[in-house]
């Protein structure tokens, strides 16, 4: 089965804990603090692997969980670092962020791409030491890896697109001028996905052509099939639009290259405006006059035409050099560039990092607050260096503030996850 499309959430892993510890020798009773740093979490990292040509194994797996750190240890022990999650994508897949549709990235080249960061470790103890706070008892949780849903949506690397009614011969034309081997039969919608084809012009010199499932009426605008694989055309540098000249199924050429045309239209703007190049196929089975008249046709309209028969690979040749020297005259295949981040998104990332939720529950002020969860997991409460890093965070991030306008008072009680203290003012 061809897929083109998936959804799956990614997440890096989570940075390790601090360490709280303190040396140990003999005959020194109690040595300064030694808790080592937490490892960082591994990242999620994208990269093209052409062995693959669908997105079919997404819609199996869809959670990819990059390992997180390990915490900190004794006697300055840093956290082993999480191992990095590499994801394995055919060539031309775009990565969107699923809520806003934002471009994130575009896996085309060779390059690895990381998409969700590993959190940071915490620092250990150690760090903590001063003149003053001699026996730091506390010390940074690591912090959360990135977590996100994605759209994966392959948009195939191909230099040529073929276009065309079904059974007009696009299969068999890839055929004879590469060695790719879609298959033919005269029967519509023999072409069930894309086909990527290599067409060599010189030695040196080759151009990749897609063959794609043929196009009806109506195809974008969902009716049947062809309209999603028009976005495999997309970064196409040129159509060849194929037509059957001969009219042998009792159409008429100029309206299927009409009808086509509207198709691409209706898609995209953009990709109706790309170049294109006119094939009239089965020249074979269509008399002079046929091809004459829709030659004329196809010149008034400003484009080349070339009559072909692929079935006999008549005129092949001439269509092959004509679309190389073209190709040669075009910018190079589109690559998407990542789009910045929209405003919700900005709102959502600050939420995740500092955002709260207090509400009364039986005169019980109840604080969530996902990312509070991970600085108390480190907090000692039966250390007051530590308790008291804790009520920094608590005032730096507002939630005293909130309490206060919320009419807290003295002695209330606050909880927060399964911590729970009296309100002091
Ligand atoms: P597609 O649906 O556009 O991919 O069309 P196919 O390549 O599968 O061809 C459809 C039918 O047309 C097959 O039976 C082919 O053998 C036949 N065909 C393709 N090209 C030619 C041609 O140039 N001349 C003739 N006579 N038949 C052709
Ligand atoms: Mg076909």
């Amino acid at each position: 089965m061809f897929v083109d499309k998936a959804q799956i959430t990614i997440k890096a892993g989570n940075g390790g804990n601090g360490a709280v510890s303190f040396r140990r020798e003999k005959y020194i009773p109690a040595g300064g603090p030694d808790g080592g740093d937490g490892g960082k979490g591994g990242d999620v990292i994208f990269v093209v692997d052409d062995n693959f040509s669908t997105l079919i194994d997404f819609r199996y797996k869809k959670k990819y969980v990059a390992e997180n750190g390990e915490n900190g240890g004794k006697a300055k022990c840093f956290g082993k670092k999480g191992e990095d999650l590499i994801v394995k994508v055919p060539r031309g897949t775009l990565i969107r962020d699923a809520k806003t549709g934002r471009i994130i990235a575009d896996i085309s080249s060779d390059e690895p791409v990381t998409i969700a960061k590993g959190g940071r470790g915490g620092w250990g103890n150690q760090h903590f030491a001063t003149a003053s706070r001699q026996i730091p008892r506390f010390a940074k949780p690591g912090h959360l890896g990135e977590e996100i849903v994605v759209t994966l949506e392959l948009k195939l690397l191909a230099d040529v697109g073929l276009v065309g009614f079904p059974n007009v011969g696009k299969s068999t034309l890839v055929s004879v001028v590469s060695a790719a081997k879609p298959k033919i039969a005269n029967y519509h919608f023999t072409t069930l996905s894309p086909v990527l084809g290599v067409v060599k012009v010189e030695a040196e010199k080759s151009f990749v052509m897609a063959d794609i499932p043929g196009l009806i009426e109506g195809a974008s605008e969902g009716v049947g099939l062809g309209h999603e694989f028009l976005r495999h055309v997309e970064r196409c540098r040129l159509i060849v639009h194929v037509v059957d000249v001969s009219g042998i199924e009792g159409r008429d050429p100029i309206e299927d290259f009409n009808a086509i045309n509207r198709e691409l239209v209706n898609f995209s703007k953009e990709l109706s405006t790309r170049p294109q190049i006119v094939a009239g196929n089965k020249s074979d089975l269509a008399s002079e006059e046929q091809v004459a008249q829709f030659r004329e046709f196809i010149e008034s309209q400003g484009m080349e035409f070339f009559p072909i028969s692929a079935a006999t690979t008549l005129g092949t040749s001439e269509l092959v050099s004509a679309i190389a020297t073209e190709l040669d005259k075009l910018p190079p295949i589109k690559e998407y560039e990542p789009e910045p981040l929209t405003d919700e998104e900005i709102q959502q990332m600050e939420e995740d990092q500092t955002g709260f939720n207090i509400e009364i529950e039986d005169g019980v002020y109840v604080v969530d607050a996902p990312w509070l969860g991970q600085i108390l997991s480190t907090v000692n409460i039966d250390d007051y260096e530590s308790l008291q890093y804790f009520q920094r965070v608590l005032r730096s991030s507002g939630i005293i503030d909130k309490l206060v306008e919320m009419g807290i008072k003295d002695g209330d009680s606050v909880s927060v996850f399964d911590f729970r203290f009296d309100y002091i003012e």
